[in-house]
């Protein structure tokens, strides 16, 4: 079941095709979209089609929903040619994390070598 806040939540619109979004996958569970202000060749934000605001919020019940997320990202990472050399998974949590958008995300990144930290 989706738990959607059209109205308040910009990738809650993009899961239900009211915002513009470039989707690259999409299942029951899970959606996946180019960011808008990609910070390398390739990057997509991969997220829950349910609204969680962010890792603070998950639960017991959702252990399945991550490894969803995780499997997912491995799959794009290979279609987007990232998986010999590498990429970078992220999920920003809270202000000090760097969390802009309050709905769970977690960022693949790649397509170029990365200095840790990013910024
Ligand atoms: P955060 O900083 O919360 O970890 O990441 C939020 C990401 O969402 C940022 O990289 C930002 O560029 C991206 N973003 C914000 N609004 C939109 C949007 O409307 N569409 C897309 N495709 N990406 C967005
Ligand atoms: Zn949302």
């Amino acid at each position: 079941m989706s738990i959607l806040n059209e109205n308040r939540c910009i990738f809650c619109r993009v899961i239900a095709r009211t915002a513009p979004g470039e989707i690259v996958y999409s299942d029951a569970q899970v959606t996946a979209f180019r960011d808008i202000h990609p910070v390398a060749p390739c990057h997509i934000l991969i997220i829950p089609n349910q609204h969680i605001e962010s890792v603070n919020a998950l639960t017991a019940a959702d252990e399945p929903l991550i490894g969803r997320l995780f499997l997912v990202a491995q799959q794009l990472a290979h279609q987007e040619g990232l998986a010999e050399n590498g990429y970078r998974l992220i999920i920003n949590t809270g202000p000090h994390g760097g969390q802009t958008v309050k709905h769970l995300h977690l960022h693949l990144i790649g397509g170029q070598r990365m200095r840790y930290p990013m910024g």
